[in-house]
């Protein structure tokens, strides 16, 4: 188990030579950009009144200023790195650039959908966005930091435009489910010829191509201007060949690979290389627990309660799913047989490829013997799940580390950490990712549905009051910045004091 802590702020934050921290104006209340996950596009009438409850915090205390939300308006069904760059313009508004390397790379048009007028034009460091991604949501804010960091926006796009970045059951590093969606252990990103994946691609292909003479009311927004993949821009013979083949959702640019391992991977090294950059941006990933150990002795996990759902049985495959069974193996199995190498392991032939297994967990020899395969060097959090995403991808892009990470113990009958940082006196510190898990939740518990229970008033009240810490914070760190000469432990003395009730007037 992770250790829980409250790590205390320092007001050193990390900088190099190409970040510089922007003055705020004091106690903005920025918005909340909410971003919603595959094949989701719903509307605010399905995730309830959330912005009720968001504000509900500031009710209790009688003040009637409001923190609105933004409702990203996505493709469902693009890629990370395309929904990303809409994601950016969408709210910023121009015409959505994909890049030029990029469109030549994927073989799709430059340009997207022109926004004349941007959902919150001003965004910038000096007025930042709050973020909140449901599922590859989160991903895709993620992606679209990553970006802002190397340049990809140009000069004008600062790190610190993003406040906080919320995400709930994200598959940072992948899951499962995009090999299943495809159909193939081995073969991704192509699908095997019947599978979800291939069910879906027709749907898409078959709606975008004819979109010109249906009703718009039933052909879903794909945000696919950049595809040319209407009756009017290509033969019907060019259909069938998609239909057959297609070069958009069976590449590297479409969003059933972005669900594998291997494309997590990619993204973690990635976001390991713009991390250096630092920022003012405040981490909190919710992690959705509905598994728990089968067996003290093994890893493997079951769902806690029965249900006649789908959710329930891909969380029970998930919990005992046999990692090995993908080619290539994923980077966290691969370094873990790696390290085993290099001690006294024994190696059983397996026709998958094999599997190394500890000589002195005799047990777990005799289970492969028997013809078990599980690749039991991997702990509990890579079976742990939600139905849909294991937990360790549900964390962070990348792997734990003392710098970057704080896990707390587990929420239950609750979404919402039992303390304020702001009312203890202490600050999180910017940059490091606040893993909260959420006993009791599967992938669908906290969004886009509302079913109005205690968990989900919960977890809106809870993020309420962090975004309200965190505006607190950035405007005394704004101060900071405009006193550089002032002491550092005055500093740190103001920033302990007792902001709350200010920050909500
Ligand atoms: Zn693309
Ligand atoms: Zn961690």
């Amino acid at each position: 188990m992770l250790p829980s802590s409250t790590p205390e702020y320092s007001p050193e934050t990390p900088t190099n030579a190409h970040y510089r921290p922007l003055p705020l104006p004091p106690q903005a209340t920025s918005p909340l950009v909410l971003i919603e996950g595959f094949l989701s596009c719903t509307s605010e009438y399905f995730w309830g009144d959330f912005e009720t409850h968001l504000n509900a915090h500031r009710a209790e205390v009688g003040s009637k200023k409001r923190r609105h939300i933004i409702f990203a308006r996505v493709s469902p069904v693009n890629s990370v790195h395309d929904r990303a760059c809409e994601l950016f313009y969408s709210l910023k508004g121009g015409t959505v650039d994909y890049g030029e390397d990029h469109s030549i790379q994927n073989g799709h048009s430059r340009y997207g959908r022109h926004h004349s007028t941007g959902l919150y034009p001003s965004w910038s460091a000096k007025h930042p966005l709050h973020f909140l991604g449901h599922s590859m949501g989160g991903v895709t804010i993620v992606k679209m930091m990553s970006m802002i960091r190397d340049g990809f926006f140009g000069p004008d796009a600062h790190p610190d435009m993003v406040a906080t970045l919320n995400c709930v059951g994200s598959p940072f590093r992948g899951t499962q489910i995009g090999y299943w969606i495809t159909g193939s252990f081995t073969t991704a990103p192509k699908f095997a010829p019947i599978s979800i994946s291939t069910l879906v691609s027709w749907y898409l292909h078959l709606m975008s191509y004819l979109s010109p003479i249906l009703p718009s009311a039933i052909v879903p927004d794909f945000h696919n201007e950049a595809r040319n993949l209407t009756m009017k821009d290509m033969s019907f013979l060019d259909l069938l060949r998609q239909l057959c083949c297609s070069d958009w959702s069976e590449g590297k640019d479409a969003i059933p690979w972005d669900c594998t391992f291997q494309a997590g991977e990619d993204r973690d090294l990635e976001w390991e290389s713009s991390r250096g950059m630092g920022g003012r941006t405040w981490y909190r990933s919710y992690v959705n627990s509905w598994t728990e150990l089968s067996n003290p002795q093994e890893p493997f996990h079951t769902p806690k309660k029965f249900s006649m759902t789908p959710m329930w049985l891909l969380s029970w495959i998930m919990g005992g799913f046999d990692f090995h069974r993908i080619k290539p193996l994923p980077k966290f199995l691969a370094d873990r047989l790696s390290i085993s190498e290099d001690e006294d392991f024994n190696t059983l032939d397996d026709p998958e490829g094999g599997i190394l297994v500890s000589s002195e967990t005799s047990s777990e020899v005799d289970s492969l013997a028997d013809g078990n395969s599980m690749p039991v060097l991997l702990d509990e959090n890579h079976f742990a799940n939600d139905g849909m995403v294991p937990s360790f991808s549900q964390w962070h892009p990348g792997n734990c580390n003392d710098s970057s990470c704080t896990h707390y113990a587990p929420l239950v009958d609750t979404a919402r950490l039992p303390h304020s940082h702001l009312r203890e006196k202490s600050i999180l510190k910017p940059g490091v990712w606040n893993v909260i898990t959420v006993e009791n939740s599967h992938h669908f518990s906290l969004m886009p549905l509302w079913f109005g229970t205690h968990q989900q008033h919960t977890f809106w009240y809870g993020l309420g009051e962090w975004l309200e810490e965190v505006d607190a914070v950035r405007s005394l760190l704004s101060l900071h910045d405009a006193i550089p000469k002032m002491d550092a432990l005055k500093m740190e003395a103001k920033l302990r004091m007792r902001v709350v009730p200010n920050a909500y007037q």
